[in-house]
């Protein structure tokens, strides 16, 4: 199902054409999308850059904030697309300099996102990019982390939420933009 507004219709049928679903990976009862043949599909990837970048192209973007690992894969080029800089958020433990961080709850246990200290500018406009919103616990850490670093949040640009999770009731102060909706 589709519900971006921007995208022509023929690219977002590309585009989920081009997602393969994996049931029960990486735990049973889990279905996986896998953007795997997407990127590798050399028009899907274009569109799918083009369909997360769109709506932000006239917005002043100065940081575009990728969420790992995949994040990165579609952040770099929507940073690139509207000119700004592109800043990482990876897990705990692998930035090498002064980071600043941001917890969140998983199913079990909880998890913890960085990025680095001086990688946001103070009042600059930063839009957030991953592949997948689920349950938005990683999504709301790194709206967290925008904040903290005294970033202002312009946008959060999805390939796909899978709203039977309910990600985005976590970010209602946000504006959510996602290509595709299962
Ligand atoms: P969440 O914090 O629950 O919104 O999970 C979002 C993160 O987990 C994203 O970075 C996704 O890459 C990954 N993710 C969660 N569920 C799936 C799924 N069914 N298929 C692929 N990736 C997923």
């Amino acid at each position: 199902m589709t519900n971006d507004t921007v995208t022509p219709d023929a690219d977002l049928a590309l585009i989920e054409a081009n997602i393969r679903d994996v049931p029960d990976f990486p735990h049973e009862g889990i279905l996986f999308k896998d953007i795997t043949p997407l990127l590798n599909h050399r028009e899907a990837f274009a569109a799918t850059v083009d369909g997360l970048s769109a709506p932000y192209r006239e917005g002043g973007v100065d940081h575009v904030v990728g969420l790992e690992a995949r994040g990165f894969i579609f952040g770099a080029p929507v940073a690139m697309a509207l000119g700004a800089g592109f800043v990482p958020a990876r897990k705990a433990g692998k930035l090498p300099a002064n980071t600043i961080d941001q917890a969140y709850d998983l199913e079990y246990g909880t998890a913890t996102v960085e990025i680095h200290a001086d990688a946001i500018t103070p009042g600059s406009r930063v839009l957030i990019v991953d592949d997948v919103l689920a349950t938005g616990g990683t999504g709301r850490a790194a709206v967290e982390l925008v904040h903290k670093a005294g970033g202002t949040v312009v946008g959060f640009s999805v390939l796909m939420e899978l709203s039977a999770l309910r990600g985005r009731e976590k970010l209602p102060d946000v504006e959510l933009h996602t290509l595709l909706s299962v």
